[in-house]
C-alpha cells in the first residue's frame, strides 16, 4: 500500500524565519509557497531526493497548525507516506478499524489528494495517505 515517505511535515511558527536553514544552510531546492486552505495554512515544499520537507505556518489563529504549536510548539508535525491510491488506502483503514481523521481523500498541495489518519490510531505521529496523480 505505501510506495515511500512522501514527505515530513514540520511546524513552524513563521515560513520567513525558518525558511533560511532549509535553504541556505542546509542547501535543499525550493519547490515553492502554496496555500493550503484546509489546515488555515501556507506551505513550503523542499525537496530531499526523492522525499520532501513541508513547512507549514499558520494563517489564522483558529488554524490547526496555531493549535498544534500552542500545545508541542515547533517540529515534526506530521509523516506523509506516498501510495497509488488514496482512496482504496483509507478504504483499507477503515476496514481494519482504523479511526481516520479524513474519511474520504481530499485535496492536498501540488494537486495531491490526501488523508490523514487519527493520531490515537497511529501512537500519536500523525499520519498522512498522500496520493499524485501524475508525477
Ligand atoms: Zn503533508
Amino acid at each position: 500500500m505505501v510506495r515511500k515517505i512522501d514527505h515530513i511535515g514540520v511546524a513552524v511558527e513563521s515560513l520567513d524565519a525558518a525558511v533560511p536553514f532549509y535553504r541556505d544552510v542546509l542547501g535543499l531546492e525550493s519547490l515553492g509557497v502554496e496555500e493550503v486552505p484546509s489546515q488555515k495554512g501556507r506551505g513550503a515544499m523542499f525537496a530531499v531526493g526523492e522525499a520532501r520537507i513541508e513547512l507549514l505556518e499558520p494563517t489564522s489563529p483558529d488554524s490547526p497548525i496555531a493549535g498544534f504549536l500552542e500545545k508541542r510548539g515547533q517540529g515534526i508535525h506530521h509523516i506523509a507516506y506516498r501510495v497509488d491510491s488514496a482512496s482504496s488506502a483509507v478504504e483499507r483503514l477503515i476496514g481494519l478499524g482504523v479511526e481516520m481523521i479524513d474519511k474520504a481523500p481530499r485535496p492536498g498541495a501540488g494537486g495531491s489528494m490526501i488523508a490523514f489518519v487519527h493520531p490515537k490510531s497511529s501512537g500519536k505521529v500523525l499520519t498522512e495517505l498522500c496520493e499524485h496523480g501524475h508525477e
